[in-house]
């Protein structure tokens, strides 16, 4: 059955690599079917709103979402909910986007463009698994008041709550289980259970959906030691679950492990494994326009989308070692080249990928 691809590439440089990736996808003659729509800044300044009902329409019929990146200067003014970056927040709330996969990988290649030693993250490979909709960032109450008590009561204050439900920490907990299960079978579970009930609770649940999954050893880590571990020797670890303030945190380390933002990929899905993915990085308007993009994080982007929403494992596969080769094979954009690579455009980078890939 053809599945249907909702191809949203954005501002920026969002258009140049998303040609890229829809190049290898066409390139592999995959049953796709491809629409494309409007978001962020171009479709405020067409529809007068960053996530207009017709791409939201398109979205939600799609089996995935192929997103670009987001983000013009031009609307920073504008009121917070008619930004481009609310269109991704939109996207997440409307088709319940509750994880998102982080992969953080350090190709050999380019080990030197990561600030730690490439003994410690050549070859690395990780994936931070986050939970994207609970925890403090949407937790009620919420607000600013007059303090009630404390150190400096009737002085101004803010306030947020933490809060996880059993079943939301379930539902990523399986999900995590699973992503382990079709890796080293080795999940680390962060949190702060000795200081915080939501965490405690977040443990114990672990603990419990783990009996359903005898071949994965899970270990639980404190976020603080967590963020010392990942630099301290982040091969060690494999598949990291977290929730939703941790892992924002954690991921931003862990993605700067590799140093290259043009290489990394992301995907966030809801419980029917529709997904939505995206380079992790924005779309860094000031080379916008020039054709030297990275176009390597939207291809990869592209993969894990064949693997994680469309059952094409093998697929995804065949354009993760096209993208190894082009490295071997000396291929550079201009924010990872160094002395002695080729130095190419976005558009012979997708050409590298798609020869690679024959
Ligand atoms: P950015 O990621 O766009 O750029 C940071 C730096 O990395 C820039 O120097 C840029 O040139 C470079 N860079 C990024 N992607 C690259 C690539 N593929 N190839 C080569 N170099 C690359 O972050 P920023 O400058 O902080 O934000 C720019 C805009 O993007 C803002 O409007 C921001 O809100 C938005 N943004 C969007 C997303 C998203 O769409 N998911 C994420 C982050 C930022």
């Amino acid at each position: 059955m053809v599945k249907k691809i909702a191809i949203l590439a954005g501002d920026g440089i969002g258009n140049e690599i998303m040609e890229q990736a829809l190049k290898v996808m066409r390139a592999m003659s995959l049953p796709l079917e491809y629409e494309s729509g409007l978001v962020g800044g171009v479709a405020y300044a067409a529809h007068g709103h960053p996530l207009p009902e017709c791409t939201l329409k398109l979205a939600k019929e799609s089996d995935a979402v192929l997103f670009g990146a987001v983000g013009d200067y031009r609307y920073d003014t504008l009121e917070r909910h008619l930004r481009p970056e609310q269109a991704i927040l939109g996207l997440r709330k409307a088709l319940g986007l509750f994880v998102n996969l982080r992969p953080a990988i350090c190709f050999p290649e380019l080990t030197s463009a990561s600030s730690l030693k490439p003994e410690l993250v050549a070859g690395l490979d990780l994936l931070l698994v986050r939970e994207l909709t609970g925890d403090v960032y949407f937790g009620q109450p919420r607000g600013r008041r007059k303090s009630p008590d404390g150190f400096f009561p009737g002085a101004e204050e803010g306030f947020d709550t933490m809060r996880y439900s059993e079943p939301e920490v379930e539902r990523i907990a399986h999900v995590a289980f699973q992503t382990a299960m079709g890796r080293k079978k080795h999940l680390v579970s962060v949190d702060k259970a000795n200081v915080l009930e939501t965490s405690q609770l977040w443990r114990d649940t672990m603990n419990r959906i783990a009996k359903e999954y005898p071949e994965v050893t899970l270990e639980h880590m404190y976020v603080d030691n967590a963020a010392m571990q990942l630099v301290r020797a982040p091969k060690k670890l494999d598949v990291i679950v977290t929730g939703n303030l941790f892992g924002d945190i954690l991921s931003d380390e862990a993605a700067m492990l590799t140093g290259s933002i043009g290489m990394l990929a992301s995907a966030a899905l809801n419980e029917k494994k529709q997904g939505l993915y995206e380079p992790s990085h924005g779309s860094a308007p000031d080379i916008a326009g020039k054709n030297i993009a990275n176009p390597l994080a939207q291809i990869l982007s592209a993969a894990m989308m064949l693997r994680y929403s469309l059952d094409m494992p093998d697929e995804a596969v065949a354009i993760e070692e096209a993208v190894k080769q082009v490295l071997r094979q000396g291929y550079r954009t201009g924010d990872i080249w160094s002395e002695g690579c080729t130095k190419v455009s976005c558009s012979e980078m997708g050409d590298a990928v798609v020869k690679a890939l024959r």
